[in-house]
């Protein structure tokens, strides 16, 4: 039998150092299993508790009233992520969407907001009201709602309580900030990522100089990588997308908001009307795939993690600067690679999306997309469309040309297309 290196013609030399990059991350890998294990008890637990049946793959169309299966979904997210009640719908069209609702939900003219974690991820900008062209679109600050944006990570990362606690009583000196907003993942920016530790020190010090404040967590890309989540240590309330962890790869759509109730109330008042608030939305057949792919997100989520960590010790080891490297401990599941130039950026997205299930005779090319001010190059080759637990590649084009790695639902694909990127880019 060929091993897969074969399989791949793969010359001798490059094998060589593809196994020492998985001997060096073995140990890692082991730590990723036993978070996975502990994940996927507490999921198992909160489906029995919730007495889960073949009943509840039913579906409801129209006014969607009385959706049981949407009703206990909604009942075991809010368990597992540790918050009172939970809004997890496909009508929720993206992560962005559910922490748009979370925004326009709980703010009222004349609030404000402060970012703590720099501004925020790209997509959010039209919602904020901050780009050029955003003036009568509806944007936050066309219902003067305005946002501050400091940034504390390397104050979190340095545990430097003193400098975040200065930054903070600054920030507090603008009169009616009513919500503290953290993002846990590094979006398009060269920042690492928060751990739930960090989250742990950055909100019970928050909580000091803001004590009436809502903390929201953008969870995006977060979930499952810890034992514990954003609103055990201490946040209100989380949103994020179901087309990345959450989702296990099975879900097709969708968006989560999950922490206090009467938050997550007027959260879904936004994504409906008030007065219809959680009550409506049909499932729309949906439900079959949520419930699966949150049983077996805990398990793909270690997986995108092992290629994470793989990804990291073989690229370091053909000299490229990674973040973060190997053995630091995650917060999300995005690996970055810096590649220095655009063509090698391009070659990387290009073989990644070769080495995909879907539309491996695709080749991805720099273009706008919705939401972004920048050019993104996307390799996705994906089940579903976007799909970013799945195995996909991303970034704007622009310097220092770094690459934004999702690993995906299967390490041994990950491995097998991560290989053979980087065979492309050494020299021969
Ligand atoms: C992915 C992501 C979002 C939401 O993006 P969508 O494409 O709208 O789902 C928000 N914040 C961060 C940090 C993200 O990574």
């Amino acid at each position: 039998m060929k091993n897969w290196q074969e399989c791949l013609d793969f010359p001798q030399y490059f094998a060589n150092i593809i196994d020492e990059a998985e001997e060096i991350v073995r140990e890692k890998q082991q730590e990723i299993a036993l978070i996975a294990s502990s994940n996927q008890v507490k999921l198992l637990q909160a489906f029995r508790q919730t007495k889960v049946g073949d009943e509840d793959f039913q579906t409801t169309t129209g006014y969607g009233y009385n959706d049981i299966g949407r009703e206990k979904i909604e009942k075991i997210f809010a368990q597992v992520f540790g918050g009172e009640a939970a809004l997890v719908r496909p009508q929720l069209v993206s992560g962005t969407h559910a922490i748009a609702c979370c925004l326009y939900g709980l703010l009222r003219p004349g609030n404000k907001f402060l970012s703590v974690t720099g501004k925020p991820y790209d997509t959010l900008q039209m919602v904020l009201g901050e780009e050029k062209n955003s003036s009568d679109t509806g944007s936050l600050r066309d219902f003067n709602i305005d946002f501050l944006a400091i940034d504390t990570i390397d104050d979190i990362k340095s545990r430097d309580k003193i400098s975040l606690f200065t930054k903070l009583k600054n920030a507090a000196t603008a009169p009616s900030i009513k919500l503290i907003y953290i993002q846990r993942s590094r979006g398009y920016a060269l920042r690492p990522a928060l751990t739930i530790a960090d989250l742990e020190f950055l909100i019970r010090n928050v909580r000091k100089v803001f004590p009436l404040a809502t903390v929201f967590v953008d969870n995006c890309y977060g979930e499952f990588v810890a034992d514990r989540e954003p609103l055990q240590v201490g946040a209100d309330l989380i949103a994020g997308s179901l087309i990345k962890n959450p989702g296990g790869g099975l879900a097709p759509a969708g968006g989560y908001i999950v922490g206090n109730k009467g938050l997550v109330v007027k959260a879904a008042g936004r994504l409906t009307v008030p007065g219809a608030g959680m009550e409506m939305g049909p499932s729309l057949g949906t439900n079959h795939r949520l419930l699966q792919g949150f049983f077996l997100a805990p398990h793909f989520v270690g997986e995108a993690l092992k290629g994470a960590v793989f990804a990291a010790a073989l690229f370091e080891k053909l000299g490229f600067e990674v973040q973060p490297k190997f053995h630091q401990e995650r917060g999300d599941l995005v690996q970055t690679i810096r590649f220095g130039k655009a063509e090698v950026l391009q070659e990387f997205c290009k073989q990644i999306q070769s080495y995909s299930p879907v539309n491996s005779h695709v080749v991805p090319v720099p273009a706008h997309m919705p939401g972004y001010e920048r050019d993104i190059i996307m390799a996705a080759g994906t089940f579903v469309q976007g799909s970013s637990l799945e195995l996909s590649a991303d970034a704007p084009l622009a310097p220092p040309y770094t690459v934004f790695l999702q690993s995906g639902l299967v390490y041994a694909h990950s491995k097998a297309a991560i290989s053979a990127a980087a065979l492309g880019l050494v020299p021969k």
